[in-house]
């Protein structure tokens, strides 16, 4: 099964895909992991991508198209991968759905993960990352032992400025604005499926679960047709 994931910041997708990855195998996806990978290890794409990053400007479309279509098809096993986070925008998708056409690799399904307001502020609001591992805590779902302090180095914790409740509530604008189109686009395919990302990660991936084992007797009765 090849699926995107869509959903705001804060709607659970990367724990999501996290779950699936463990539980079932699938390859993770993730823009920010992919591009922090490439700038790690130096690659070709990956020192252009850089040059963006430094001036503080947005890597451009093809150039992050480009890298998630190298790590499928580095992948040892390409028929199951999630893109979390990826892509943005209906053009976006539409370069996408063109490329992976020439592997003959499509997008079988595309699950929306949606979230109400009040619940994605609860979730970033409470997000803290310590300053030096980077690690992730939540104040109410995922606490540190010691207030303020990072269980793994001792380091302090610090919240990110854009979890803000101000600048969360203006992120959502925008994802909002950015997305209407994209929905509509999977829409039209019939291939989009929805979870509420309001419940907690265990009813969601049970939720999931459902989706996925309907959707792969969908595709075993169409082979035998
Ligand atoms: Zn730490």
């Amino acid at each position: 099964m090849k699926m995107v994931f869509l959903g705001p910041p804060g709607a659970g997708k990367g724990t999501q895909a996290v779950m699936l990855r463990e539980k079932k195998g699938f390859l993770h996806l993730s823009t920010g992991d992919i591009l922090r990978e490439n700038v790690k290890n130096n690659t070709g794409i990956g020192k252009k991508a850089k040059a963006f990053m430094e001036k503080g400007e947005l890597v451009p479309d093809d150039m992050v198209i480009e890298m998630m279509l190298d790590t499928i098809k580095n992948a040892r096993d390409k028929k199951d991968f999630i893109l979390d986070g990826f892509p943005r925008t209906a053009y976006q998708a539409k370069k996408l759905d063109n490329e992976l056409s020439k592997l003959k690799l499509p997008i079988d399904m595309v699950v929306y993960f949606k979230t109400g307001i009040n619940t994605v502020i609860l979730r970033l609001t409470g997000r803290r990352l310590c300053s030096k591992c980077g690690a992730n805590y939540h104040i109410v779902n995922m606490p540190p032992k010691k207030q303020g302090i990072c269980d793994k180095c001792g380091a302090e914790l610090y919240q990110r400025k854009d979890d803000s409740e101000e600048t969360i509530k203006k992120r959502l604008e925008v994802y909002d604005n950015q997305t209407k189109e994209l929905i509509d686009y999977y829409k039209a395919q019939g291939i989009l499926k929805e979870v509420s990302g309001d419940l907690e990660a265990g009813k969601v991936y049970s939720e999931l679960s459902e989706i996925l084992s309907t959707c792969e007797s969908d595709d075993r009765n169409k082979v035998r047709k």
